[in-house]
Order: structure tokens, then C-alpha cells, then sequence
């Protein structure tokens, strides 16, 4: 009695487990069944020839394509894909294209002779347009497509100051302005004076990060002061014009944007110097560079970066973007014009 009382103690949990097991894994193979089953049905090729029938753009020479391509839910897909056809893409080509390219592009492939779109599938900035340009700069500067692709998207393929498009989002805290990018004569509406001096103002979530950044600097024993933050357009065009007057306008142009293009006509950007001196002193630059992404500032104009930026190193200049752009761009390790089209464009 002792005995069998023993073994169903041993052996009745373990036939539940072993129960419990099997349905378990039963029931997740039905599910994964079932799913396969859902994927096919979705992606039922003849849906394309089927929708394709009930129209009147429907040609009977691309019947054998209808057929292998995946029918996505848009307007007008049947007349796209025509067009497609039209340009010698074979069915599995397209199916490619719809399950890569971003929709604008695809409108404009549609305008485009066939181009081989295989080595971009994997770059997701590329633009399906300036492809020959992408080339052009492969070839000129012995470069990965990927860079060719980020360079080109920046405008470096041309000279500074040429190829000049206005800036859609000026009051976005992402805001790109360089050489490329002109804020015409925009001025922020939410500007705020900085504590230190009334005459320094940033856009007020700039400005407020700043008074915590000087804060933070000072636990450290680095006291540092604004000196210029905010500068109007016309502000802008004395100063650049005075510049230019000393040096040159090539030489001005290195330190000295171009009315329109300054980030300080932001409102997101500040000069700093070490305070009772005019400049920013090593140890104190140091500690910016360390630190002023914890509050949401980059260093914007690095000896590193100045063949993209065009200025040069400006360890002086704090460009607000808030915290969490602020610290992806420096992990990154980017200049934030290339992570612009990267990751915000
Ligand atoms: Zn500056």
C-alpha cells in the first residue's frame, strides 16, 4: 500500500506535467498553422489579377505579372504597376519595390527611365531621384554608397551656398540650418531672456535647459556665461558684413554665417565663454563637450566635421535639440546635418 501510494506521488505530477506539455505544444503549432495560413491568404498573389479584372485599366499582356504580384491596398495600384510594367520592372522586381521603397519614391520611379534599384534596398535615405547623382559622387570621391547617399542628401555635392532651399519647419526644435538652408528673415515668437543678462535670449525651452547646464557646469567648478544667443537676421547681416569687411568673404564665410543661415536666428543656440575671460578655456570646452547633451546641447562645429559644416571648430557654440536628440546624435557620433537626414528629415 505504502509502495503505490509512493509511486502515484511520484508519477501523477509528473503525468500532468507531461500533460500540460503536450497541449501546450499542440496548441502553439495550431496557432503557428494558423498564422502561416493568414500570412498566404493576405499575400494570394491572383488578388492583384482579380482586382486588376475589375478594372478598366486591366491589360491582358500583364496577366502572367498580375499574378505574382503581391496586391497592396492603395489607389490607383493597378495603373502604378502598370506604369512599372510599362518600364520593362518584372513582376518580382515590383514586389521588391512595394516592400521596400517609401511611397514617394515609387511615384517617383513612375517618372523615371528603369533604374537598377538593388544596391540601395538596404539605405534608407536614399531618394530615388538624385540616383545619378548618388554615382556621380561614388565615382568622384572613391566612397561607399552610403556615403555617397548621406553626402549628397546634405548638398555636398555642391558649393556652399548654391542649391539653397527655404527651411519648412523653422519653428521645430529640430530645425536644420546650415549653408544649404536658408530661415530667410524668420524670428521665433517664445524667445527668453537668460538669467546672466536680459539682452541673451533662446526660444524658452532653450533657454531654460541653459540656466541648468550653467548650474551643472558650476557644481563642477566650470563657470562659464553666455555672450551671444539669440542674433535677428538683421543683427545677423551687420555682423557678418563687418566680417567680411576685415577678412574677406571666403575667410568670413568660415566663421560667419550668412544672414538666413545662422542658428542663432533660432533662438537654439548659444555662445559660451569662461566667465571674466573672452574666450572658452580648454578645461571648460572639455567639459562641455562631455557634458552638454545631458541637458540637451550638442557641440554643433567640431574640427572633425567641418568638411560637412563648412565653419570651423566652434567649441563654443551649444546647439540646443533637447535631451534626447541631444545624446542619440552624440552616441551616434554624428554632425547633426547627417543625422538630420538620417533620422528626422
Ligand atoms: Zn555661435
Amino acid at each position: 500500500m505504502k509502495k503505490t501510494k509512493r509511486i502515484i506521488f511520484i508519477f501523477l505530477p509528473l503525468l500532468l506535467i507531461g500533460a500540460i506539455t503536450t497541449y501546450f505544444y499542440f496548441s502553439s503549432h495550431k496557432l503557428e498553422n494558423k498564422e502561416v495560413k493568414n500570412t498566404m491568404k493576405e499575400e494570394n498573389p491572383s488578388k492583384t489579377l482579380e482586382v486588376a479584372r475589375e478594372t478598366t485599366d486591366y491589360q491582358e499582356k500583364y496577366k502572367n505579372d498580375y499574378q505574382e504580384i503581391h496586391y497592396q491596398e492603395e489607389k490607383d495600384f493597378i495603373k502604378k504597376i502598370n506604369t512599372l510594367l510599362d518600364l520593362n520592372y518584372k513582376a518580382d522586381e515590383i514586389n521588391k519595390i512595394y516592400a521596400y521603397i517609401k511611397e514617394e519614391n515609387i511615384l517617383k520611379l513612375l517618372n523615371l527611365e528603369k533604374v537598377n534599384l538593388d544596391p540601395y534596398y538596404q539605405i534608407k535615405n536614399f531618394e530615388v531621384d538624385k540616383i545619378p547623382e548618388y554615382e556621380n559622387y561614388q565615382e568622384k570621391y572613391k566612397t561607399t554608397l552610403e556615403e555617397a547617399v548621406l553626402k549628397v542628401n546634405i548638398g555636398l555635392d555642391h558649393d556652399f551656398y548654391t542649391q539653397i532651399q527655404d527651411i519648412e519647419n523653422k519653428d521645430e526644435y529640430t530645425v536644420l540650418v546650415n549653408k544649404y538652408h536658408s530661415l530667410g528673415d524668420y524670428a521665433p515668437t517664445d524667445l527668453k531672456s537668460l538669467s546672466y543678462d536680459a539682452k541673451y535670449q533662446l526660444r524658452k525651452k532653450a533657454a531654460d535647459a541653459f540656466e541648468e547646464l550653467v548650474s551643472a557646469a558650476k557644481l563642477d567648478q566650470v563657470f562659464i556665461r553666455p555672450y551671444s544667443a539669440y542674433r535677428s537676421y538683421t543683427y545677423q547681416t551687420g555682423l557678418y558684413d563687418r566680417y567680411v569687411k576685415r577678412d574677406g568673404k571666403s575667410e568670413a564665410d568660415t566663421y560667419s554665417a550668412r544672414p538666413g543661415h545662422s542658428e542663432h536666428q533660432t533662438g537654439l543656440a548659444v555662445d559660451v565663454w569662461t566667465e571674466g575671460k573672452q574666450e572658452i578655456t580648454v578645461k571648460d570646452a572639455e567639459w562641455l563637450k562631455q557634458n552638454s547633451y545631458k541637458y540637451g546641447f550638442i557641440i554643433r562645429y567640431t574640427r572633425e566635421n567641418q568638411n560637412i559644416t563648412g565653419y570651423i571648430a566652434e567649441p563654443w557654440h551649444l546647439r540646443y535639440l533637447g535631451i534626447e536628440i541631444a545624446t542619440d546624435v552624440v552616441e551616434k557620433n554624428l554632425t547633426y546635418d547627417e543625422y538630420y537626414d538620417l533620422y528626422i528629415k
